[in-house]
């Protein structure tokens, strides 16, 4: 088989969809796939200050024996303040892209600095070749979860905020390593139909496809669209789980496997 690929890939157009098929029948190897990539929300968690924290920090401590954790964090308030000055200066998506990367890494050393008595790293996108070898002895890092794009983050559609976010930061590294499973650490239970805190009338959506979620067009969603959209495409990362992090006891369950929160999966 691999004869056969060689020599299509090295004669052929690389967009051929013919030959992009072809490489679809090797299995995609699941570089980790006992560690749960994990995203504290920013304007949602970490903004909150301690009373949310410091809760999940224990947490996090606690279930270092029992799970592989490798934790992402959000942006949140002081990006979304960076983007209008930035914005209002003319500043263009990649710039912002940037602004908003150095707001993650402020979130992420903190909660890398709580997490110091415990010995886990906080690794930045060159550190990566290492999140085998911190796993093995530390059961857990701290990364920022931006991806880092920054000056070539992609145009939207719409406007000039990065498409590109922490959520989809997270959830791409989650689908390259083949994760068990990638939480999202938000102040709601999940997704509804739309953002419990504008729509009383909101209803709890449990379990739902990324394809059905796309198809639903809600108004407005609880995790970026950038990451549902992705989940189409998934190799590995075919589920996601978005948990309230403000109840004691979720994490723990979510990293046990219980299906709590929303669960999106893709075919
Ligand atoms: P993060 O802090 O991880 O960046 P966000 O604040 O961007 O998280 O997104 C989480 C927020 O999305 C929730 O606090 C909720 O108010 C809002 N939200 C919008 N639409 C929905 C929805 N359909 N279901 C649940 N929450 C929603
Ligand atoms: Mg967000």
């Amino acid at each position: 088989m691999i004869e056969e690929l060689t020599k299509r890939l090295l004669n052929q157009n690389l967009e051929d969809p013919s030959l992009l098929k072809e490489t679809e029948k090797f299995t995609p190897k699941r570089l980790l796939p006992d560690a749960t990539v994990i995203k504290i929300g920013g304007q949602s968690f970490i903004d909150r200050g301690k009373a949310a924290v410091f809760p999940l920090i224990q947490e996090i401590k606690e279930n270092l024996p029992n799970h592989k954790m490798i934790i992402g964090t959000g942006a949140g308030t002081r990006a979304r303040h960076a983007y209008s000055i930035g914005i209002d200066q003319g500043m263009p998506t990649g710039v912002l892209g940037l602004l908003g990367t150095f707001v993650s890494i402020q979130n992420a050393k903190m909660i890398h600095y709580l997490l110091t008595n415990e010995g886990i790293p906080y690794i930045e996108p060159g550190g990566f070749s290492q999140l085998p070898l911190y796993l093995k002895e530390r059961n857990a890092v701290v990364f920022f979860g931006m991806p880092p794009y920054t000056y070539w983050q992609r145009s939207p559609e719409i406007g000039k905020i990065p498409p590109y976010r922490t959520d989809t930061g997270c959830y791409l590294v989650s689908e390259v390593y083949g994760t068990k499973n990638m939480i999202y650490i938000k102040d709601e239970d999940g997704l509804y139909t739309n953002d419990p805190k504008k729509d009383k009338n909101a209803k709890f959506i449990p379990e739902i496809t990324a394809e059905e979620l796309i198809e639903r067009d809600l108004d407005d969603v609880v995790v970026e669209r950038a990451v549902i959209e992705m989940m189409k495409n998934a190799k590995n990362g075919r589920q996601i789980q978005i948990i309230n992090g403000m109840v004691p006891g979720n994490l723990t369950k979510a990293l046990n496997g219980e299906k709590i929160g929303t669960i999106i999966t893709s075919k």
